[in-house]
């Protein structure tokens, strides 16, 4: 029995970047523009970002590369390249996870509620292709007051142009 319930729980978290294979599980989610198998997720990303883009993992505070990054530039989604933070709404939130006041436009990202770690959340992902962000708090600067905390894991920095898409 204790087997059993072991299984389930893993399989219960395996992850939004299989959304369409395993519709059952995820009833919340949507059909991505983007769907892969989780063997093609692993073969195309990295253990730490299949960890957070899949598995819903954070990074620790100041670890990622993006936290402290003030380039000029794109935020693409790792696992399957659509523009979602433009270091226009980027901004220093002390935190040790790079910080947006917004997304680089709207319905770039997704959210959910968060019931993990005894909380309520809510979780942002691609809406491109369901992999998990991070989590979007009412405690950002003006305009929106919003805080779109972001694994750097799950980004892809592109200097240059910040121009929305
Ligand atoms: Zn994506």
């Amino acid at each position: 029995m204790k087997q059993i319930i072991i299984i389930t729980l893993i399989a219960a978290g395996a992850f939004a970047c299989a959304a369409r294979e395993k519709p059952e599980m995820k009833s919340q989610e949507k059909p991505r523009a983007v769907a892969k198998t989780e063997a093609e997720w692993r073969k195309t990303l990295t253990p730490q970002q299949y960890k957070v883009l899949c598995e819903e993992g954070t990074e620790p505070a100041f670890t990622g590369k993006y936290w402290d990054n003030k380039e000029s530039g794109v935020y693409r989604c790792a696992a399957c390249g659509a523009p979602l933070f433009s270091s226009d709404e980027k901004y220093e939130s002390g935190t040790g996870w790079p910080s947006f006041w917004a997304p680089i436009e709207k319905g770039a990202v997704g959210e959910k509620t968060d019931r993990k770690l005894f909380m309520v959340r809510t979780e942002v992902h691609c809406d491109k292709c369901g992999g998990h962000l991070g989590h979007v708090f009412n405690d950002g600067p003006k305009p929106t007051g919003l805080r779109y905390c972001i694994n750097s894991a799950a980004l892809d920095f592109e200097k240059g142009e910040t121009d929305k898409p």
